[in-house]
């Protein structure tokens, strides 16, 4: 069962990401939409996707 991605509605591939609490999404999102909406949580700064665990 594949499960998809609230923002893009994709399948996701690889690993699922929860969204936080003040980008107001329900469900799971796939590793490039949540790589967006973190570089737009945390403008300026270069977050690499192996560092996502930190913002859990
Ligand atoms: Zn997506």
């Amino acid at each position: 069962m594949t499960e998809k991605c609230a923002v893009c509605k994709k399948d996701i591939v690889n690993t699922t990401y929860v969204p936080m609490d003040e980008w107001n999404i329900t469900g799971n999102l796939c590793s490039e939409c949540y790589s967006e909406k973190i570089g737009k949580h945390y403008p300026g700064k270069h977050i690499r996707t192996n560092r996502l665990e930190d913002f859990k």
